[in-house]
Protein backbone atom coordinates (compact mmCIF):
# COMPACT_ATOMS: atom_id res chain seq x y z
CA UNK A 1 0.00 0.00 0.00
CA UNK A 2 1.26 3.38 -1.25
CA UNK A 3 2.00 6.77 0.99
CA UNK A 4 -1.54 7.95 -1.13
CA UNK A 5 -3.86 5.13 -0.29
CA UNK A 6 -2.42 4.73 3.29
CA UNK A 7 -3.78 8.27 3.54
CA UNK A 8 -6.95 7.80 2.07
CA UNK A 9 -7.87 5.04 4.00
CA UNK A 10 -7.25 7.12 7.06
CA UNK A 11 -9.34 10.00 5.90
CA UNK A 12 -12.23 7.44 5.32
CA UNK A 13 -12.11 6.56 8.68
CA UNK A 14 -12.17 10.18 10.36
CA UNK A 15 -15.31 11.18 7.92
CA UNK A 16 -16.43 7.91 8.66
CA UNK A 17 -16.23 8.25 13.01
CA UNK A 18 -17.43 12.28 12.43
CA UNK A 19 -20.65 11.17 10.51
CA UNK A 20 -21.16 8.35 13.53
CA UNK A 21 -20.36 10.91 16.10
CA UNK A 22 -23.13 13.46 14.99
CA UNK A 23 -25.62 10.48 14.56
CA UNK A 24 -25.68 11.52 10.69
CA UNK A 25 -25.11 7.48 10.04
CA UNK A 26 -26.00 4.95 12.49
CA UNK A 27 -24.73 1.03 13.20
CA UNK A 28 -23.98 -0.57 9.74
CA UNK A 29 -25.89 2.39 8.14
CA UNK A 30 -24.36 5.04 5.58
CA UNK A 31 -21.79 4.45 3.10
CA UNK A 32 -18.73 6.13 1.85
CA UNK A 33 -16.04 6.17 -1.09
CA UNK A 34 -12.74 7.92 -2.71
CA UNK A 35 -10.89 7.47 -5.95
CA UNK A 36 -7.38 6.06 -5.33
CA UNK A 37 -6.71 6.72 -9.11
CA UNK A 38 -8.76 6.66 -12.38
CA UNK A 39 -9.05 3.02 -12.18
CA UNK A 40 -9.72 2.28 -8.63
CA UNK A 41 -12.08 3.31 -5.82
CA UNK A 42 -11.69 2.90 -1.97
CA UNK A 43 -15.39 1.85 -0.38
CA UNK A 44 -16.89 1.36 2.87
CA UNK A 45 -17.76 -2.50 3.39
CA UNK A 46 -21.32 -3.42 3.86
CA UNK A 47 -22.85 -4.60 7.26
CA UNK A 48 -19.97 -3.49 9.39
CA UNK A 49 -20.57 -0.93 11.99
CA UNK A 50 -19.11 2.56 10.55
CA UNK A 51 -17.95 3.74 14.00
CA UNK A 52 -15.23 0.86 14.40
CA UNK A 53 -14.03 1.24 11.11
CA UNK A 54 -10.44 -0.21 10.63
CA UNK A 55 -8.20 0.07 7.68
CA UNK A 56 -8.16 -3.15 7.01
CA UNK A 57 -11.86 -2.92 6.36
CA UNK A 58 -11.90 -0.78 3.67
CA UNK A 59 -12.04 -2.57 0.20
CA UNK A 60 -11.09 -1.21 -3.32
CA UNK A 61 -12.96 -1.60 -6.17
CA UNK A 62 -12.74 -1.33 -10.14
CA UNK A 63 -14.89 1.16 -12.25
CA UNK A 64 -17.14 -1.81 -12.64
CA UNK A 65 -17.34 -2.48 -9.25
CA UNK A 66 -16.20 -5.32 -9.29
CA UNK A 67 -13.56 -6.17 -5.78
CA UNK A 68 -10.00 -5.99 -6.63
CA UNK A 69 -8.71 -6.11 -2.62
CA UNK A 70 -10.02 -6.59 0.78
CA UNK A 71 -11.35 -9.49 2.91
CA UNK A 72 -14.82 -7.62 2.93
CA UNK A 73 -17.82 -7.34 0.69
CA UNK A 74 -17.78 -4.24 -1.06
CA UNK A 75 -21.52 -1.57 -0.18
CA UNK A 76 -24.54 -3.01 -1.18
CA UNK A 77 -24.87 0.44 -2.55
CA UNK A 78 -21.78 -0.08 -4.59
CA UNK A 79 -23.74 0.99 -7.81
CA UNK A 80 -25.31 4.07 -6.18
CA UNK A 81 -21.43 5.19 -6.15
CA UNK A 82 -20.34 4.40 -9.55
CA UNK A 83 -23.52 6.25 -11.13
CA UNK A 84 -22.36 9.37 -9.03
CA UNK A 85 -18.95 9.16 -10.20
CA UNK A 86 -20.12 8.43 -13.84
CA UNK A 87 -22.20 11.29 -13.62
CA UNK A 88 -20.02 13.68 -11.87
CA UNK A 89 -16.29 13.45 -13.44
CA UNK A 90 -14.97 16.00 -11.00
CA UNK A 91 -15.71 14.10 -8.25
CA UNK A 92 -13.27 12.30 -6.04
CA UNK A 93 -15.52 11.11 -2.84
CA UNK A 94 -19.18 10.40 -2.46
CA UNK A 95 -20.77 10.09 1.13
CA UNK A 96 -24.18 8.33 1.59
CA UNK A 97 -25.68 9.14 5.01
CA UNK A 98 -29.19 8.67 6.85
CA UNK A 99 -29.53 12.49 8.48
CA UNK A 100 -32.31 11.99 11.02
CA UNK A 101 -33.79 15.26 10.54
CA UNK A 102 -33.61 15.99 6.91
CA UNK A 103 -35.05 12.27 6.49
CA UNK A 104 -37.70 13.41 8.53
CA UNK A 105 -38.33 16.25 6.57
CA UNK A 106 -39.10 13.73 3.42
CA UNK A 107 -40.88 11.05 5.43
CA UNK A 108 -43.69 13.85 6.71
CA UNK A 109 -43.92 14.37 2.89
CA UNK A 110 -42.15 18.13 2.79
CA UNK A 111 -39.74 19.54 0.84
CA UNK A 112 -36.43 21.00 1.74
CA UNK A 113 -37.56 24.84 2.52
CA UNK A 114 -35.42 27.82 0.87
CA UNK A 115 -35.22 31.57 1.55
CA UNK A 116 -34.80 31.12 5.52
CA UNK A 117 -31.47 30.53 6.48
CA UNK A 118 -28.45 32.59 5.48
CA UNK A 119 -25.87 29.04 6.18
CA UNK A 120 -28.33 27.44 3.73
CA UNK A 121 -28.33 29.86 0.89
CA UNK A 122 -25.03 30.26 0.39
CA UNK A 123 -24.02 26.34 0.80
CA UNK A 124 -27.35 25.71 -1.40
CA UNK A 125 -28.16 28.22 -3.72
CA UNK A 126 -29.85 26.03 -5.97
CA UNK A 127 -32.03 24.03 -3.71
CA UNK A 128 -31.47 20.84 -2.75
CA UNK A 129 -33.88 18.05 -5.01
CA UNK A 130 -35.57 15.50 -3.08
CA UNK A 131 -35.56 12.50 -4.87
CA UNK A 132 -39.16 10.27 -4.76
CA UNK A 133 -39.11 6.80 -2.38
CA UNK A 134 -36.82 3.76 -4.67
CA UNK A 135 -35.73 1.06 -3.29
CA UNK A 136 -32.28 1.12 -1.40
CA UNK A 137 -29.35 -0.53 -3.10
CA UNK A 138 -31.44 -0.71 -6.01
CA UNK A 139 -29.93 0.10 -9.25
CA UNK A 140 -33.55 1.77 -10.18
CA UNK A 141 -32.78 4.27 -7.65
CA UNK A 142 -29.04 4.71 -8.49
CA UNK A 143 -30.12 5.35 -12.34
CA UNK A 144 -32.61 7.90 -10.84
CA UNK A 145 -30.66 9.81 -9.02
CA UNK A 146 -27.71 10.07 -11.95
CA UNK A 147 -29.46 13.10 -13.51
CA UNK A 148 -29.48 14.78 -10.41
CA UNK A 149 -26.28 14.21 -9.62
CA UNK A 150 -24.82 16.23 -12.80
CA UNK A 151 -26.59 19.24 -11.25
CA UNK A 152 -26.06 18.68 -7.50
CA UNK A 153 -23.35 18.08 -5.07
CA UNK A 154 -26.30 16.59 -2.62
CA UNK A 155 -29.57 15.42 -2.98
CA UNK A 156 -32.04 14.09 -0.59
CA UNK A 157 -33.43 10.48 -0.99
CA UNK A 158 -37.32 10.37 -0.02
CA UNK A 159 -37.86 8.43 3.26
CA UNK A 160 -33.82 7.34 3.19
CA UNK A 161 -31.12 9.94 3.31
CA UNK A 162 -28.78 11.98 1.39
CA UNK A 163 -25.93 11.21 -0.71
CA UNK A 164 -23.17 14.49 -1.35
CA UNK A 165 -20.22 14.18 -3.81
CA UNK A 166 -16.89 16.38 -3.67
CA UNK A 167 -13.44 16.95 -5.06
CA UNK A 168 -12.13 15.28 -1.37
CA UNK A 169 -13.71 13.46 1.63
CA UNK A 170 -14.27 16.16 3.72
CA UNK A 171 -16.00 18.30 1.31
CA UNK A 172 -18.39 16.07 0.53
CA UNK A 173 -18.99 15.14 4.39
CA UNK A 174 -19.52 18.71 4.85
CA UNK A 175 -22.32 19.47 2.27
CA UNK A 176 -24.09 16.51 4.53
CA UNK A 177 -22.94 18.01 7.76
CA UNK A 178 -24.61 21.50 6.85
CA UNK A 179 -27.74 20.41 5.24
CA UNK A 180 -28.56 18.42 8.31
CA UNK A 181 -27.15 21.90 10.93
CA UNK A 182 -29.87 23.74 8.54
CA UNK A 183 -32.87 21.35 9.02
CA UNK A 184 -32.05 20.92 12.60
CA UNK A 185 -32.79 24.70 12.84
CA UNK A 186 -35.80 24.71 10.60
CA UNK A 187 -37.31 21.64 12.70
CA UNK A 188 -36.87 23.89 15.64
CA UNK A 189 -38.33 26.89 14.23
CA UNK A 190 -41.57 24.62 12.95
CA UNK A 191 -41.80 23.57 16.39
CA UNK A 192 -42.05 26.76 17.74
CA UNK A 193 -44.32 28.05 15.50
CA UNK A 194 -42.81 28.05 11.89
CA UNK A 195 -39.87 29.21 10.23
CA UNK A 196 -40.04 33.20 8.95
CA UNK A 197 -38.44 34.14 5.70
CA UNK A 198 -35.81 36.30 4.66
CA UNK A 199 -36.55 39.09 2.69
CA UNK A 200 -36.29 38.25 -0.98
CA UNK A 201 -33.05 41.18 -2.02
CA UNK A 202 -30.89 39.36 0.93
CA UNK A 203 -31.51 36.05 -0.25
CA UNK A 204 -30.49 36.58 -3.55
CA UNK A 205 -27.05 38.41 -1.85
CA UNK A 206 -26.87 35.24 0.27
CA UNK A 207 -26.65 33.16 -3.15
CA UNK A 208 -24.25 35.71 -5.31
CA UNK A 209 -21.80 35.50 -2.09
CA UNK A 210 -21.46 31.64 -2.89
CA UNK A 211 -21.26 32.42 -6.51
CA UNK A 212 -18.30 34.49 -5.61
CA UNK A 213 -16.54 32.18 -3.40
CA UNK A 214 -17.11 29.12 -5.75
CA UNK A 215 -15.16 31.00 -8.06
CA UNK A 216 -11.68 30.62 -6.09
CA UNK A 217 -12.28 27.16 -5.10
CA UNK A 218 -10.42 24.59 -7.00
ZN1 LIG B 1 -28.94 4.16 2.80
Amino acid sequence: MDALEHELRQELIEITNRLSSRGLIRAAGGNLSVRLNPEEILITPTRLAKGYLREEDIVVIDQQGHLLRGENTPSTDTAFHLAAYAARPDAEAVVHAHPLITTAFTVAGREIPTGILPEFEIFFPDGVPVIPYETPSSRDLAEFCQPFLKMYDIIVLGHHGTLSLGYSLTIAWLATEHLETCMELLFYAECLGGAQPLPEDTVNLLRDLHRQDRNIQP
